[in-house]
């Protein structure tokens, strides 16, 4: 694929870095390197805010194929240049990005057209935050065993029957844990079993549900080993959802969930690795600042995570160029993931990625040395603890082997589905 930045994309960089430079002063000043993984709690109002001027600048959704929704049109080269430009100045950790990643897309694939107008135009104005309601305690990596349940409301379908054709509503009952950002979402995405089907995955529905249901809806965040809580469990006791805000028709749960995870991939890759390259800058500059890199194993590791994550980079390329041809989902949460890479490109970046950010923060501790083991200010165990930038990375980067599909699922994926080996044998032998 031919990927370079063209005058265009230069005019479009000059206007980014423009409205960057305006926008991000004053009261979202504060804001500014605030909000990363491991430090989410920081800047709570501020990064809200900020969403909403973002929204009000027209740069959510830039990826969205149309701009009917209020947001602007970029081309993926322009996407690009708008991740390189937010990552040089340090612009806050997206609140909105779980509804303008994963949910947008899928509305744009999946959703009726009164569902995109709904819920897209206020994703672009940063008004509404989403959280993706997948996982159960005992539903991970076998994501088809959901338990939560959604049932019609039979009550509510006869009062309105005469109104809505017989459309009753549903009440979502369950659990859903690792809800990450849980906590300040408007809505949630919920994979419920709405009955029907043999198999595990069928009878599941992909259901839109509205946060703010209290007594009905339990948010409960877990603390992390970072000391702050990005994730949370959230309970489902008989909270609404309505029958028009399910996606894709009732029993079609699996298929939407899965096309959702597909869309963690493409362009966001690329601006993953934009992070990752400031944050590999961030260890180069310590090592050379802290003498570290006077170790020739320092060194050696230096480099070979630069010429990993170019390797990485070409990957990104060549799979958004269509050289790698399959956009399926690779099984973010679920091993049972449909669809699929025929090459199995997901699968492979997934691992490479979660592997190389967890070895960049060992590095970011061999760099710092001893002193990487002490927190820069004073803490306590029943406190939250300040932890520095590193301490962060290195923290927070355990969980990259985890989330949106485990090493070991991608590897079963890879086997089964590029290397043709048997299928795993299921329960005991
Ligand atoms: C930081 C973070 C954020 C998250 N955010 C969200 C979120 O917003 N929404 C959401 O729904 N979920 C979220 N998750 C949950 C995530 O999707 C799950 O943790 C993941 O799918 C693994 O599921 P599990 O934790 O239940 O582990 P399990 O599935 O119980 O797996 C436990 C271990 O067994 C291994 N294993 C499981 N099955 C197999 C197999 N068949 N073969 C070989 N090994 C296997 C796994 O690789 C893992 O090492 C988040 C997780 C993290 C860490």
């Amino acid at each position: 694929m031919e990927f370079g930045f063209g005058p265009e994309d230069e005019e479009f960089r000059a206007e980014a870095r423009g409205w960057l430079a305006e926008h991000l002063t004053g009261e979202f000043a504060g804001a500014v390197g605030r909000g990363g993984p491991g430090s989410e709690h920081e800047g709570g109002a501020q990064r809200r805010a900020w969403e909403r001027e973002l929204g009000r600048g027209g740069w959510i959704g830039l990826g969205w194929g149309s701009g009917a929704y209020g947001n602007r049109q970029a081309t993926l080269t322009q996407q690009v240049v708008w991740a390189e430009e937010y990552a040089r100045v340090r612009a806050p950790g997206r609140y909105g990005h779980i509804g303008e990643n994963l949910l947008a897309p899928t509305l744009l694939a999946y959703g009726s057209q009164e569902q995109r107008d709904e819920f897209l135009p206020a994703i672009a104005r940063g008004e509404a935050l989403w959280c993706q309601g997948y996982s159960e305690p005992g539903a991970g990596s076998d994501l088809a065993g959901v338990r939560t349940r959604a049932e019609r409301d039979e009550r509510v379908e006869r009062v309105e029957r005469v109104e809505r054709d017989g459309a009753g509503d549903f009440r979502v009952t369950g659990q859903k844990v690792w809800t990450s950002l849980a906590h300040e979402a408007d809505w949630c995405f919920v994979l419920a079993r709405t009955g029907g089907g043999e198999r595990p995955h069928e009878g599941l529905s992909f259901l839109l549900v509205d946060m703010d249901q209290p007594g009905r809806i339990e948010v409960r965040p877990i603390r992390q080993l970072t000391g702050t809580s990005e994730f949370n469990e959230v309970f489902f006791d008989g909270a609404r959802a309505r029958a028009a805000h399910v996606v894709g028709g009732v029993g079609n749960g699996w298929r939407v969930a899965m096309g959702l995870l597909g869309f963690e991939r493409g362009v966001s890759t690329l601006v993953q690795q934009i992070g990752f390259a400031e944050e590999l800058g961030g260890v180069v500059r310590e090592a050379v600042a802290g003498g570290a890199v006077d170790d020739p194993v320092v060194r050696e590791r230096l480099v070979r995570q630069w010429s990993e994550l170019r390797v990485m980079r070409w990957n990104a390329l060549r799979m958004l160029g269509g050289a790698g041809a399959g956009a399926g989902a690779s099984g973010g949460g679920g091993s049972a993931g449909a669809g699929g890479s025929g090459g199995g490109e997901p699968s492979v970046a997934k691992l490479l990625w979660g592997r190389w950010h967890q070895r960049l923060g060992e590095l970011a501790m061999a760099v710092r040395g001893a002193s990487a083991a002490v927190g820069p200010g004073d803490w306590c165990v029943d406190a939250p603890y300040e932890l520095d930038a590193f301490q962060r990375l290195f923290l927070f980067s355990r969980a990259d082997t985890i989330y949106g599909g485990s090493d070991e699922v991608q590897r079963n994926i890879i086997a089964e589905r590029v290397l043709g080996l048997p299928r795993e044998a299921k329960g005991p032998r």
